[in-house]
């Protein structure tokens, strides 16, 4: 489920739809978090899907650490990919927000946690830090940078609304995170080496 405050726009003509923030959103801010509305496949479910909704899965899914690929119900489907993005995996349930997102300003994740079926993906998201060519593996690449913003941006956590929190399914392990019983995981735990997963 996609945080409550954003819409969805037409960003251009090439990119098409992407999601904005309708206001201010804080750094630490949980911005997607897995619900019961969401749709997850096993890979025998995928495969036994005929071609024109492999289709639609193939473009609007991930699939996660488990080798489950994950439909988003509402338009956080729509989230585009880019080299500087505001969002991140906090754990495998939940994206945060790595700095301020202002109003009217585009909401981002990075694509190489989504496991694509596609080896290379290539990027013109027109970041500074463009990489041109996005990989799966790129999360072993990145993952320093990546987990110090996420680390960074926990600590805004209980400082910040929640609007997504009644949503959220790991509460308790989200409450370990704060007391510090538990360690926030490195953002390459979404990785899966997808070969001979899927038919
Ligand atoms: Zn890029």
């Amino acid at each position: 489920m996609i945080h409550p405050s954003t819409e969805l726009k037409t960003i251009n003509k090439t990119i098409g739809y992407g999601v904005v923030a309708a206001e201010f959103i804080p750094e630490g801010t949980i911005i997607w978090t897995l619900c019961d509305f969401d749709r997850i496949f096993t890979p025998l479910e995928l495969s036994q899907l005929p071609p024109h909704y492999r289709e639609i899965i193939d473009k609007y899914s991930y699939v996660n650490s488990s080798g489950e690929t994950i439909l988003c119900w509402d338009y956080g489907r729509y989230m585009n990919h880019s080299c500087s993005a505001n969002t991140f995996t906090l754990d495998e349930f939940n994206y945060i927000a790595i700095r301020n997102i202002h109003e009217g300003e585009e909401i981002t994740c990075d694509y190489a946690q989504l496991n694509y079926s596609v080896e290379e993906l290539n990027c013109s998201c027109g970041q500074p830090t463009c990489r041109k060519i996005i990989r799966n593996k790129d999360v072993f690449l990145y993952a320093d940078i990546w987990d110090n913003a996420v680390y960074k941006a926990f600590a805004n956590f209980s400082h910040v609304k929640q609007p997504l929190l009644p949503f959220v399914k790991n509460k308790k392990y989200l409450s370990a995170l704060q007391n510090g019983v538990e360690k926030i995981p490195t953002t390459k735990i979404t990785y899966i080496d997808r070969k001979g997963l899927f038919a």
